[in-house]
């Protein structure tokens, strides 16, 4: 007797052999069908076959409205191409790739220093579906730390105007989207 269950586990008995041919997604042992994978279970009665169908890996800590920590990657024309480091909500490291539209509609995006390549981003989770975007919109949100690309000491945001960072060493200014969270080092 087949116990109908949607989905099994690696190892999961299904059916005898008599009862269904293995499909995809199976293994026979000693007249016995089993779950080689995670998945959904397909009894498919007019051909007699067991097979599992495999579950899209979804990303499980990764919700809408999640809070991530990126590092920019590349920089395209108007997207950015980022590595998600950290997920503050779960605590959980990971190395997803995100990306980020950039609107050149403001004066301040039109800026190439805009984003970098090595700056650090406080971002949120707009879509988990097929590729994964962010946003940092919202004071929160934006860069929360860059290193001075002239001398490579770290980078701090003016007190007057947030929005612009400084170095302290050299005196290089650049204009981002800068977060209320950005990380200041001594130095
Ligand atoms: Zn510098």
């Amino acid at each position: 007797m087949i116990k109908n269950k949607d989905i099994c586990l690696p190892g999961d008995f299904l059916a005898s052999i008599e009862e269904f041919f293995p499909g995809s997604g199976v293994y026979e042992m000693n007249g016995n069908v089993y779950a080689s994978i995670l998945g959904k279970i397909i009894y498919d009665l007019k051909e007699r076959k067991v097979s599992v169908e495999p579950i899209k890996k979804p990303s499980i800590y990764l919700k809408r409205e999640t809070t991530v920590i990126a590092k920019v990657e590349h920089v395209a024309r108007n997207l950015a191409e980022l590595k998600i480091l950290y997920v503050e909500d779960t605590k959980t490291q990971t190395k997803l790739t995100a990306y980020l539209i950039l609107k050149r509609k403001s004066s301040t995006l039109k800026d190439s220093n805009f984003l970098k390549p090595e700056d650090y981003l406080r971002a949120r989770v707009l879509t988990t579906e097929g590729n994964i975007f962010v946003s940092i919109r919202g004071k929160n949100y934006g860069l929360i730390y860059a290193d001075c690309p002239i001398c490579g000491n770290p980078l701090h945001p003016l007190l007057k105007n947030k929005n612009v960072l400084v170095c302290n060493i050299c005196n290089f200014k650049r204009r981002s989207k800068v977060s209320l969270l950005y990380i200041r080092t001594k130095s």
